[in-house]
């Protein structure tokens, strides 16, 4: 199959649900695009849109956005889907024919995190209605079943709940731009774990970087080579010895 902004041969690639569950998508290794087989986008949780991502060659080539898209099976026009579940300045397209989906790398990007918002405004109406709840869930649930699955909610939930760990877990952290162009970093966790700092401009282009690569409890590194005055995204993962990961909340730094 050929990809449909690039023509660049499709990758199968096979990802995992939260709950163990394994699907294939086609990824495009040169801009960065996936196609999805019918509902599947929902079901491809937020780290493994991440890991595609990482896959991607860099730099990505420049795609004329004006040529028709077609379809990698059926070979017919790919058409802009609209709904409500599709938020606005996000473009994925689909085939009539097949049901197939096409996202760009940013597009399914966003497409996730807004998933992900409409899971937690849910969360939000059952603490704060209680006496809402049974209109305000039924009709909420039907809107989540139409557009994504349960495998989904459960996966964001999960990541949730991983990233609150990971908070507590990691105790003084540090993250200080230096003089020279360098960044210091520190921690620490009460058991020994192993670590690592994701770095770059954006979630999308972090680079993954080794901090303690034995099971310690303090955590330093120096990373070398940023540049001035520019934002960086970064996000700590630690490793306990059972072979649990625990990843922190994104935050970003700005360099002098
Ligand atoms: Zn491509
Ligand atoms: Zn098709």
């Amino acid at each position: 199959m050929l990809c449909p902004a690039c023509g660049n041969i499709l990758q199968k690639l096979s990802v995992t649900t939260k709950q163990g569950g394994r699907f294939e998508v086609d990824h495009c290794g040169r801009c960065g695009g996936t196609w999805f087989d019918p509902y599947e986008i929902n079901r491809i949780p937020y780290h493994e849109v991440m890991a595609l991502s990482q896959l991607t060659v860099l730099p990505k080539k420049n795609i004329n956005q004006n040529a028709k898209q077609l379809c990698p099976q059926d070979h017919l026009e790919l058409f802009p889907l609209t709904g409500d579940a599709v938020p606005k300045g996000v473009k994925l397209l689909s085939c009539k024919k097949c049901l197939g989906i096409w996202a760009t790398q940013k597009d399914l990007w966003e497409f996730k995190k807004h998933q992900d918002e409409i899971v937690s405004a849910y969360d939000l109406a059952d603490k704060f209605f209680p006496n809402l709840s049974v209109v305000f869930v039924p009709a909420l649930t039907l809107i989540l079943l139409l557009f994504t699955t349960f495998t989904t909610i459960t996966g964001l939930q999960n990541q949730k709940e991983n990233r609150v760990a990971a908070r507590e877990m990691i105790s003084g952290l540090s993250v200080a731009p230096m003089k020279g162009n360098t960044l210091a970093v520190s921690f620490k966790t009460a058991q020994p774990m192993t670590s690592v700092i994701y770095l770059g401009d954006s979630e999308l282009t972090m680079t993954r970087i080794p901090i303690s690569e034995k099971p310690a409890t303090v955590h330093t590194t120096i990373v070398r080579g940023l540049v001035n005055g520019k934002s960086y995204t970064y996000q700590i993962e630690i490793r306990d010895e059972s072979g649990n990961n625990y990843r922190s909340e994104a935050e970003v730094f700005i360099t002098r």
